[in-house]
């Protein structure tokens, strides 16, 4: 790939990524990565606003004609402790960009420098997005206006993604990370004797039959097509060996693909737990947060960033199909406009950068900023006569 940047912005470029690794910050605490963005965006001529969802930070490229994009890049780093020896190593302890939002935040702003004196016939929203992991920033932005004033019509991110080469980008429309939902059970019995089992209701027992049901929610009544996963993470019950508890807890995660199975899993979640509890006469509570929907790519705006993609790096290395059951806060951005997020190529085994993403030997091949930064430029620089009205 052609990188249209100066031998100087390639330094920049990877200077900013490194800054970004080394301090990095977590959710709604990236005081540090703010100011620093700020300072960048100011020194490239934009005036940046601060403080939309705590940390967050934009910027407007105008030309006041009232159409406008936005381009969007997460801030926040991981709770983990980085185990890579690196010169730009993490400098906090139990703090990693193990994501890759460094390399986010480096390209969206090194775009936002070379798109300051291009002239574009609409706005240009860059979204600087705090709190993605387990944050829910993108809906906090949201609900802060983020998407008025102007109105924003299209919506475009990336994620470097450690399964990909570097070179390569994956654009695939519809569902591509799955929707995102935590929940606690507590199933209630009876406590007592762990050798008089008929004077009890015998909340592990519950428990049991409650884990495995739940699996066949996936097996009978899902479209064998569709992606569900229901997982229990965490199981907690009982003090001893010869006391039946009373009560036993649940915690896990349900991940669906399809926005109308995402809207059906209350329900038939709800149903397979009371029917188990009701047989064996216990009770149950259930809390289900619902932490993010799919994130669903628009196929004009699918079919759009591919071209762009064909541009980039080539029609060989375009990926058309990548699709992930990890969650995406961008979704409550795409659920309110259409656009398109799209995967960017970090992986490189020849230097060990093969570990996923959240590992705490996670790194990614710097030459993926240089495609993040061609691609954002591209989308700002032909999306509205693309999109021509
Ligand atoms: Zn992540
Ligand atoms: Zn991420």
């Amino acid at each position: 790939m052609q990188t249209s940047l100066s031998k100087a912005d390639q330094k920049e470029l990877i200077g900013l990524r490194r800054f970004f690794h080394s301090h990095p910050e977590l959710k709604f605490g990236e005081v540090k990565t703010s100011a620093r963005i700020q300072e960048k965006l100011k020194e490239y001529g934009y005036q940046p606003q601060a403080g939309m969802a705590k940390t967050g930070v934009y910027a407007m490229h105008s030309d006041n004609k009232g159409r406008c994009i936005l381009l969007r890049a997460d801030m926040d780093a991981l709770p983990l402790q980085e185990l890579n020896q690196v010169p730009y190593k993490s400098q906090n302890s139990q703090a990693m960009h193990a994501c890759g939002h460094d390399m986010h935040m480096a390209t969206l702003l090194m775009a936002a420098k070379h798109l300051k004196n291009e002239k574009i016939s609409g706005n240009l929203k860059f979204v600087f997005q705090p709190g993605e992991e387990g944050g829910n920033g993108a809906l906090r932005m949201i609900e802060q206006g983020i998407l008025k004033n102007p109105k924003v019509e299209a919506a475009f991110g990336l994620h470097v993604w450690s399964q990909i080469p570097t070179g390569q980008v994956a654009v695939s429309p519809g569902g591509i990370m799955a929707s995102v939902d935590e929940f606690e059970l507590t199933i209630r019995g009876k406590g007592g004797h762990g050798a008089m089992p008929h004077q009890t209701i015998d909340s592990i027992v519950v428990a049991s039959h409650v884990v495995t049901t739940l699996q066949s929610i996936l097996s009978r009544e899902i479209d064998p097509f569709d992606s569900v996963v229901v997982t229990i993470g965490k199981i907690q019950g009982g003090t001893t060996f010869n006391i039946i508890p009373e009560e036993t807890v649940l915690k896990g995660t349900i991940r669906t693909m399809n926005k109308e199975t995402w809207k059906k899993i209350p329900r038939l979640f709800e149903r397979k737990i009371a029917g188990v509890t009701k047989a064996f006469g216990a009770s149950y509570e259930l809390k289900l947060n619902r932490d993010a929907p799919v994130t669903v790519n628009d196929p004009k705006m699918t079919e759009f960033v591919r071209e762009i993609a064909r541009d980039v790096v080539g029609s060989a290395n375009l990926v058309n199909e990548c699709r992930t059951m990890g969650g995406e806060d961008f979704a409550f951005i795409l659920r309110e406009v259409p656009g398109c997020f799209f995967f960017v190529g970090g992986r490189n085994e020849k230097k060990d950068y093969i570990h996923p993403h959240h590992s705490p030997r996670f790194n990614i091949d710097e030459g993926s900023l240089f495609v993040g930064v061609e691609m954002m430029k591209k989308i700002a620089k032909s999306y509205f006569s693309y999109f021509s009205k």
